[in-house]
């Protein structure tokens, strides 16, 4: 499974990270402005886009963004489509790190750089948030064979370095990711996980700093040191993380924009 990960110090810049953001037509405007108007905006050349439908507004703001052509739709089909588009694409870029995140997510990418800093990028690296309080069970299609793994979520953003990425390839690699993905008819997340646990043998790492909006965001403290918020809304509240200033919560119901201008 190759050298431990960390603790090393590696010099890294911004330059260094592949950034990718999963958004979807109907979200162009909703959420991806807000992320162009905030974290986005001061980290172009990093971050990816991937998307199912041409938009020429945003094509003229974004560095880089991908048409992925995948279907419209939110099933495991459409979503893993957009992963294994995002590896490759990754994977063809050179850079050191590959991390994923929602059109959802808040990414202080100074706090990223930081804590991946303390890894190695030619080693087996996979870290984010474990989304359930115990490993997820999956039988392999064509088999009996019961897998038992955790993954990071999604929607709390993950990482994966350039060494491990390169080690997933022949299940991730070139269309072959989707046919993982159907083989444990599991989401596109779980599949990352399933590949590196229960394929590759490599642990995840947890870390505290990755957040979803299925915790509770009220609840985290020093958030300038987070290195992903996300915001929510359940049963008609709004979850979302606490900070005073300049912007009233009616201009910035997500708390996204006074968080940039920390
Ligand atoms: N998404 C997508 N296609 C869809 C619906 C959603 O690619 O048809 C993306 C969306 O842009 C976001 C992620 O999937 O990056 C999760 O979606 P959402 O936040 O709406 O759902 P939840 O967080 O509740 O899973
Ligand atoms: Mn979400």
């Amino acid at each position: 499974a190759g050298p431990p990960p960390g603790p090393v110090r590696e010099q890294l810049s911004p330059a260094d990270l592949f950034i990718a953001v999963k958004t979807t037509g109907k979200y162009h405007r909703q959420r991806l402005d807000l992320l162009l108007e905030t974290w986005i905006s001061r980290n172009m050349q990093q971050t990816y886009v991937f998307t199912d439908g041409e938009d020429e507004k945003l094509r003229k703001r974004m560095a880089h963004l991908i048409n992925t052509n995948c279907s419209v739709t939110h099933n495991r089909q459409a979503l893993s489509c957009k992963m294994a588009q995002e590896y490759d694409t990754f994977i063809n870029s050179g850079k050191k790190w590959f991390c994923h995140v929602d059109d959802d997510n808040y990414v202080n990418v100074d706090s990223l750089v930081k804590l991946l800093s303390q890894y190695s990028h030619t080693h087996d690296v996979y870290i984010g948030r474990p989304s359930l309080e115990r490993p997820i069970e999956a039988t392999e299609r064509l088999g009996t064979k019961q897998v038992s793994f955790w993954f990071a979520t999604g929607g709390a953003g993950f990482c994966l370095s350039r060494g491990l990425a390169l080690k997933m390839s022949p299940w991730a690699s070139d269309g072959t990711f989707m046919a993982t993905a159907e083989l444990i008819r599991l989401p596109d997340d779980c599949t990352v996980g399933y590949i590196v646990e229960a394929l590759l043998g490599v642990s995840l790492i947890r870390s505290a700093l990755f957040h979803s909006h299925l915790e509770n965001l009220g609840l985290v403290s020093d958030i300038r040191n987070q290195v992903t918020l996300s915001y929510g809304t359940v049963e008609n509240i709004k979850n979302t993380v606490h900070l005073r200033g300049p912007f009233s919560t009616n201009e910035d119901p997500t708390r996204y924009k006074k968080q940039c201008n920390q």
